[in-house]
């Protein structure tokens, strides 16, 4: 699919689309726990004027299309670009001194950053220890002119087991790979809540803060875990909750640890202690693999 940003006035914006981060249906049994496929590219574009969106629809590959530019993105580049940045992870995009290619790209979990051009060898430009993604630049390059701004969603939701009939998915969101609409982002978390046909969304918006039977979920661990289980599902057999032996705390893995299992863990309290199996924490993981 080719999506030109220019005849969409109303903007445009490009996320990785995936499965929800939670999820309680009561038609669907937890398909956390399923092994994830690849999601697609979910677009949602506006004309000028229009409230309506002309797209709102998820593919396996697009095409950004400006003049006579024309950039090529992935499920993995996007999902990468995401984690990364979430994670806090440097990325930039990398351009080969001798052939001028800006399509180097290097998958968050393989740890590596290539120094050389894929495809004549030459030396990348760039901060050697970034990691090389083509989606970074696609914001400069495709939204001239828009200064983009992210704001925490305005409302608050409690969901209790009563709450929706039908049940719920829940997503944490993260800036989308490219915005082009004068108005601010939303971040928080993105709830469906389900009438008892399973299918009637009685809530479909984004709120700043999110309370599931009480207990309030932190937004940047449901951000991580959307991230996590992202991946085509490859970290799901390393993800746990970890509580810390002396303080009991549920530990949050950020930056690369959120991404790479480890057995070392050290808790805010300053006790550092081993698990026995290679691991990721994250305390949604309690929460969300038992609904
Ligand atoms: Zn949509
Ligand atoms: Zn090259
Ligand atoms: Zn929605
Ligand atoms: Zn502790």
């Amino acid at each position: 699919m080719d999506l030109i940003p220019d005849d969409y006035e109303g903007g445009v914006a490009i996320w990785g689309a995936s499965h929800p981060a939670a999820s309680k249906r009561r038609s669907d049994p937890a398909p956390i726990v399923q092994i994830r496929s690849n999601c697609g590219l979910h677009v949602h574009a506006r004309r000028a004027g229009e409230e309506r969106k002309s797209i709102d629809k998820s593919f396996d590959s697009l095409d950004v299309v400006r003049a006579d530019e024309r950039r090529t993105l992935t499920y993995e580049q996007v999902w990468s670009y995401r984690a990364a940045h979430d994670a806090g992870i440097p990325q930039e995009t990398k351009r080969c001194r001798e052939c001028g290619d800006s399509t180097a790209f290097d998958d968050l979990l393989s740890q590596r950053v290539r120094r050389k051009c894929r495809k004549c060898s030459g030396m990348l430009d760039g901060d050697p220890i970034a990691f090389a993604n083509p989606v970074v630049s696609l914001q400069a390059e495709f939204a001239l002119g828009t200064t983009r701004s992210c704001v925490l969603a305005p409302g608050r939701i409690e969901i209790a087991p009563d709450t929706f009939p039908g049940g719920f998915d829940i997503w944490g969101t993260s800036p989308a790979v490219l915005w082009t609409a004068s108005r601010p982002e939303e971040s928080g978390a993105h709830v469906h809540g389900y009438d008892s046909d399973g299918r009637s969304r009685l809530v479909d918006q984004t709120f700043g803060v999110l309370v599931v039977n009480g207990q309030t979920i932190s937004n940047e661990a449901l951000r991580l875990w959307q991230d996590q289980t992202g991946f085509n599902g490859v970290l799901r057999p390393f993800l746990r909750t970890v509580r810390c032996p002396r303080c009991h705390r549920a530990l949050l893995d950020k930056g690369w640890k959120a991404f790479i299992p480890h057995r070392e863990f050290q808790c805010r309290c300053g006790f550092l202690f081993f698990e026995s199996h290679a691991t990721i924490s994250n305390p949604i993981c309690d929460w969300a693999c038992s609904l």
